[in-house]
């Protein structure tokens, strides 16, 4: 027997029906913000993310799953959305259709992890990118409409953390105070902080080994310069207009070098361990980095795994998939191209028929009907059909009625709705 490979699964079932809704009200908030879909390969030049996500980060130092194609290139299963989408951006030169540009996409990332509950190593993104504008009302919109999703779907144990980590000017400064802090502490810090100190010191802020290091670590929002001072607040004042509740994380830095200025963060009270169903931020230089010309831009990226979670955690109910409403049986050779017919008419009424097609006793199809929680079940018999009728079963109730056969998808309806 073959198995899947470790950290994916297979999605079918009872939880296909928390897919649909997640994806459907993903599909219609973006929408409402005037977002169009985008669908990038699911595979890229190692390059784009190397460049793209930054050298040292997680990402691209243990997680990137690389191969080298036949024709000897490196090519690497997206481990996010945001660098392919602006890969796409610029290629296509959508900047020619004007800016803001509103983008979102739903689709597989792939990261080699540890898998564990909310982790695994294929998973599920919903994710926004809003290219092209440096106002804070950018940065705001994509907060409310982060919220409006979450809200959409049904949830409330969630916590919006924001934080601006500032610009290449105020960085300086504040990366300075970061390593003078950590000068004294390098040899009890974890082999990846040594790392970070070197190559990389605001990311040592995101390390979770040392939590109490970065709990005492200088504040990057007492560096900020005037214009990322300003802008911060801006975007805060926004959201205190629309009413919208979130938190201050003076050490939120978020684990993808591309962004600067606001960042975000939303946490789910019962995640346990994995507790970010998402995450986004401004990227004023990725466009840039990615070779085309410098074009403020932010985004995030939400986990539909970890969103599925919350939903049932906090036993949101969602609609089970309208299917298998009626199913149809029937007894003896002339029934059955009447039942297909049958089946036909009721489908062309967008009713959900599972028609039998195996040679078995009603009994059997009436259990199969069962199994597949059929509400209905018509049974089309040769002797009925002589005298122009068939049999309209209720599954749950058992009560039945014969229907002539000219009512049969009109008093089919009646019985589905009541
Ligand atoms: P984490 O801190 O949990 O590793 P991250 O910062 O690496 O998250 P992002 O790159 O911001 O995550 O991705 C956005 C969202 O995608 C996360 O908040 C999470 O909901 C989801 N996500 C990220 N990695 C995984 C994974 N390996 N399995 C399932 N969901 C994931
Ligand atoms: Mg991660």
């Amino acid at each position: 027997m073959y198995k899947r490979v470790k950290g994916t699964d297979d999605i079918y079932g009872e939880d296909m029906k928390y897919w649909y809704f997640v994806e459907d009200v993903a599909r219609e908030t973006a929408r409402l913000y005037g977002y169009s879909e985008i669908r990038t390969p699911i595979f890229e030049r190692t390059e784009l993310f190397v460049r793209g996500v930054g050298e040292d980060t997680d990402i691209v130092q243990k997680e990137m799953y690389t191969f080298e194609d036949k024709g000897n290139r490196s090519i690497t299963l997206r481990p996010e959305g945001t660098a392919p989408t602006i890969r796409a951006f610029v290629e296509n030169s959508m900047l020619a259709t004007g800016l803001p540009k509103r983008l979102f996409y739903i689709g597989p990332m792939f990261r080699y992890e540890r898998p564990q509950s909310g982790r695994q190593r294929q998973f599920h993104q919903f994710g926004v990118e809003l290219i092209g504008s440096p106002s804070s009302l950018a940065d705001a919109e994509a907060i409310v409409l982060a919220d409006r999703f979450l809200k959409n779907l049904g949830l409330v144990d969630y916590t919006i953390k924001i934080n601006s980590i500032g610009c290449e000017k105020c960085r300086g400064e504040y990366k300075k105070a970061l390593k003078k802090y950590y000068e004294n502490k390098l040899d009890k810090v974890c082999d990846d902080c040594k790392r970070r100190y070197e190559t990389n010191v605001l990311r040592l802020l995101d390390c979770k080994v040392d939590v109490e290091y970065v709990k005492g670590a200088p504040k990057i929002t007492d560096y900020l310069c005037d214009d990322c001072k300003s802008h911060y607040l801006e975007t805060k004042e926004i959201l205190d207009d629309l009413e919208i509740k979130y938190e201050e994380d003076p050490l939120l830095v978020r684990g993808l070098d591309y962004y600067n200025r606001v960042v975000f963060e939303i946490h789910h009270g019962k995640l346990g361990a994995q507790s970010a169903v998402g995450g986004g931020g401004r990227y004023d230089n990725l466009i840039k980095e990615l070779g085309g010309p410098k074009t403020p831009s932010l985004g995030f990226a939400m986990g539909i795994e970890r969103l599925i979670i919350a939903i049932k955690e906090e036993n949101i109910p969602v609609d089970d998939v309208k299917n298998n409403e009626v199913y149809v049986a029937h007894l003896g050779e002339r029934a059955r191209v009447e039942a297909i017919k049958i089946s036909e008419e009721l489908r062309d009424s967008d009713i959900s028929v599972v028609f039998n097609t195996m040679e078995r006793g009603l009994s059997a199809q009436l259990k199969h009907a069962a199994r597949l929680k059929c509400k209905l079940c018509i049974i089309v018999g040769e002797n009925e059909l002589e005298r122009n009728i068939v049999i309209l079963r209720n599954m749950e109730t058992g009560e039945q009625i014969e229907i002539e056969r000219d009512y049969i998808v009109g008093t089919t309806k009646e019985w589905i709705e009541k």
